[in-house]
């Protein structure tokens, strides 16, 4: 990967915290301002919250240098799929590979 492309995925990945974090700030059930915590606010904490670990985890990536390689293969993911999905941690081949497993359970 090139420097320049892991800098504007970087900043995609930081784009992306900041707005899964400032959805986490309304939705998060606090006794303070007196939202009600419903169960689809909880729902969305907790598809939220796995969201934002997959976000540091990507970060994780990007530190130790092994950010855009497929953890199925060890192949480059596609530079076009990460742009789509800066979280992504397969390559398309991989990825659909996985789907059609879990199509088939
Ligand atoms: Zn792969």
């Amino acid at each position: 990967m090139k420097r320049s492309d892991i800098n504007s995925v970087r900043q995609a990945l930081e784009r992306l915290r900041e707005a899964l974090e400032a959805d986490l700030r309304v939705l998060r059930p606090t006794t303070a301002c007196g939202t009600v915590p419903t169960e689809t606010n909880l729902e969305l904490v907790a598809q939220i919250e796995s969201d934002l670990a997959r976000v540091d985890a990507a970060f994780q990536r990007l530190q130790t240098g092994l950010y855009g390689y497929c953890v199925g293969c060890g192949d480059e993911i596609e530079l076009n799929r990460l742009r789509a999905d800066p979280v992504a941690t397969l390559c398309l081949g991989c990825s659909r590979r996985v789907q059609r497993r879990a199509s088939h359970c």
